[in-house]
C-alpha cells in the first residue's frame, strides 16, 4: 500500500514555506532561550543566590568577600591538622562555651559555634546557666573550666545578665584559655604586638582580607564603632607594622560630626556600630573596600522565623560602589566562628605541644 506522506504544510503558496520555517526556527529560539532562562532561574535557589549575586558584581568590577568560602577553607585546614593530632595521640582541642539565658541570637551563635567544633573534630562542651544565675555560681563554673585540664579554650556568650560584670566574668578567664580574646591581658599584649589571642571578630576579618590579598599598607581605613570586642581591636590591628595593617586608622563613634565626611575619605570601611543599613552609597568612594560587621534582627513577615538578619551597610546601594564588600549573612559572622577555632587550636598545641 501506498502512503502519500506529505509534509504538514504542503499546502502553503510558495516563499509561504521559507515565511514558515523561518517562524518555527525563531519560535524554538525563543521557546530554547526561554526554557535555558527558566532553568538558570529555577536552579537560583537560596545557595545558587550569594553565587548569582558575586558572579552580576564581579561582572561590575566588584567583589564579595564571601565568608562561606573562606571559612571553609579554614575548617578544613583546621580538620586535617586535628585528624594529624588525633594519629599522632596528642591531645584533641576542647572548647567550653557558656551560654547563660534563653536570648535567641545567643542561642544560635553558640549553636554555630559547637557545630563548628564538631565539624573540625574538636570536642565541645556546652555549659547552660539560668538567666537568673548569680555571679558567684558563673565565677565558680569559669574557675572550674580554668582548673580543668582538658580544656583548652572558654567563651562565655555576651551579653550577660544585667546581675553579672561582664568586666568580672572576662577577667576570671585564664588567659591561656582566652580564645575570645577579651582578657585585658590578650588585648594589652595585641596592643604591643606580642603574640596572644586576638579577638575572634577582628581576627577574622584580619584572615578575611589575607585570604583575598587585599592592599591594606598606607590605606585609610574608618572603623565605625569604638567597642571592646570589634572596633578598637580592628582599628588597632588595621594600624599595626605587620600585614595585613599599615593602615592610618580613623576610629569613628556616636559623637563623631563629620562621619559621612570622613568615610568618604577611606580605602577601606569596616562597619561596626549594630545600625541596620546605616552606611549608605552617598558616604562611600568608588573603589572602597567595605567589611560589614553588623548583625540585626529586623522584624520579617515574610521570614518562617519572623525575622531578616540586616548588616551595618545598606549592601544594594554600596556594592555597586565598592571593590569589595562583605555580604550580610555569610561574612563576617562565618569568619568570627573560624577565628575562634583557630584560637582554640593554637590555645590546645602551644599548651601541649608534644
Ligand atoms: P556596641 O553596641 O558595643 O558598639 C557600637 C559602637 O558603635 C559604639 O562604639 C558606638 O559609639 C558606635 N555607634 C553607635 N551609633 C553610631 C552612629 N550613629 N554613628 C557612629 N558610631 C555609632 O556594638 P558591637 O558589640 O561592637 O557590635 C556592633 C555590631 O556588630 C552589632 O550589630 C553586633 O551584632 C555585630 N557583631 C557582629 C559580630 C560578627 O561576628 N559578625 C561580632 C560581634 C558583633
Amino acid at each position: 500500500m501506498h502512503m502519500n506522506v506529505e509534509p504538514a504544510n504542503f499546502c502553503r503558496k510558495p516563499g509561504e514555506q521559507n515565511k514558515i520555517r523561518k517562524k518555527s526556527r525563531h519560535e524554538l529560539h525563543e521557546y530554547t532561550r526561554k526554557a535555558k532562562l527558566h532553568r538558570v532561574f529555577h536552579k537560583i535557589n537560596s545557595c545558587y543566590l550569594v553565587k548569582f549575586v558575586a558572579a552580576m558584581l564581579y561582572f561590575c568590577g566588584m567583589q564579595i568577600l564571601d565568608g562561606k568560602t573562606v571559612s571553609q577553607a579554614v575548617k578544613d585546614a583546621l580538620k586535617t591538622k586535628v585528624s594529624i593530632l588525633k594519629e599522632e595521640g596528642k591531645k584533641t582541642p576542647h572548647l567550653a562555651a557558656v551560654l547563660i539565658g534563653n536570648n535567641g541570637a545567643s542561642e544560635t551563635y553558640v549553636a554555630s559555634k559547637v557545630k563548628s567544633c564538631e565539624e573540625v573534630g574538636f570536642k565541645s562542651t556546652l555549659i547552660r546557666l539560668d538567666e537568673n544565675i548569680s555571679e558567684d555560681i558563673l565565677v565558680k563554673t569559669i574557675e572550674q573550666l580554668n582548673n580543668d585540664a582538658d580544656v583548652d579554650g572558654i567563651l562565655v556568650q555576651l551579653p550577660l545578665p544585667k546581675q553579672v560584670s561582664e568586666e568580672k566574668v572576662i577577667s576570671l578567664i585564664h588567659p591561656d584559655k582566652d580564645v575570645d580574646g577579651f582578657h585585658p591581658m590578650s588585648i594589652g599584649k595585641m596592643v604591643q604586638g606580642l603574640p596572644t589571642f586576638i579577638p575572634a571578630t577582628p581576627y577574622g576579618i584580619l584572615l578575611m582580607l589575607e585570604h583575598y590579598k587585599i592592599v591594606t599598607a598606607g590605606k585609610h581605613a574608618v572603623v565605625i564603632g569604638r567597642s571592646n570586642i570589634v572596633g578598637r581591636p580592628i582599628s588597632i590591628l588595621l594600624n599595626r607594622n605587620a600585614y595585613p595593617g599599615n593602615c592610618t586608622v580613623t576610629v569613628c563613634h556616636s559623637h563623631t560630626p563629620n562621619l559621612k565626611e570622613l568615610c568618604l575619605q577611606a580605602d577601606i570601611i569596616v562597619a561596626a556600630l549594630g545600625k541596620p543599613e546605616f552606611l549608605k552609597a552617598d558616604m562611600v568612594k568608588e573603589g572602597t573596600v567595605v567589611i560589614d560587621v553588623g548583625i540585626t534582627r529586623v522584624p520579617d513577615t515574610s521570614k518562617k522565623s519572623g525575622f531578616a538578619i540586616k548588616g551595618d551597610v545598606d549592601f544594594a546601594q554600596v556594592s555597586h560602589k565598592c571593590s569589595y564588600i562583605t555580604p550580610v549573612p555569610g561574612g563576617v559572622g562565618l569568619m568570627t566562628i573560624a577565628a575562634l577555632l583557630m584560637n582554640t587550636y593554637n590555645a590546645c598545641t602551644h599548651k601541649h605541644p608534644n
